[in-house]
């Protein structure tokens, strides 16, 4: 038997991702593909369309993965990977990502392309004293008095700070407004509350 008849047999000629019956093409999984069923899945033209063109990724339509993820196909889980991990930002995919759960020999083929590495290693977590992850739009409190650069203000023990905003380049800096002034903050000095 075929491989391309193989994967219509194992997913009864459906796109394994979205579910499409149309334009149904063997897509073999990079990087590691030796051509078997294993290493491949049955997806449509527009699935594997939006694969291989991140900027052609249509956001919706990777809903798709909220059934297509529970695949009991590895190759499938790893494609389902590969795209939420792209779609992370997005909220809901990291959702699902959450929930996808990979062993290990699964996982490294999955992050085998690079999909979300980049991001990874870039990435600037911001942590209160207590180890707690800051996001933009936070309050925290001062837990200390801070003198404030540039001026004769001490910002005191306890004043709270809404609305912080994220040094991009620098884990160790929010921004915040106290009174009327907008002053740089360590993030080693406040609590989130
Ligand atoms: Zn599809």
């Amino acid at each position: 038997m075929s491989i391309s008849k193989k994967l219509h047999a194992r997913s009864e000629s459906k796109c394994e991702l979205c579910a499409s019956d149309e334009d149904l093409i063997v897509y073999e999984v990079p990087p590691t593909s030796k051509g078997n069923e294993d290493d491949s899945i049955l997806a449509c033209s527009n699935c594997i369309h939006q694969i291989e063109n991140p900027d052609a990724m249509i956001v919706n339509h990777w809903r798709c993965l909220n059934d297509s993820m529970w695949s009991e196909i590895t190759a499938v889980q790893v494609v389902a990977w590969r795209m939420l991990t792209r779609l992370k930002a997005e909220g809901w995919p990291q959702d699902l990502l959450d929930m996808l759960y990979l062993d290990e020999e699964s996982l490294e083929w999955a992050k085998a392309t690079g999909e979300g590495v980049e991001e990874d290693e870039h990435k600037i977590v911001h942590r209160d004293v207590n180890g707690v992850v800051l996001q933009a739009g936070d309050s925290v409190v001062l837990i200390k008095d801070l003198k404030v650069k540039g001026s004769s203000l001490i910002a005191k023990q306890g004043t709270a700070v809404r609305r912080i905003s994220l040094d991009r380049d620098n884990a160790e800096y929010i921004e915040g407004k106290v009174g009327p002034t907008q002053i740089v903050i360590i993030t080693k000095y406040v609590k989130k509350i």
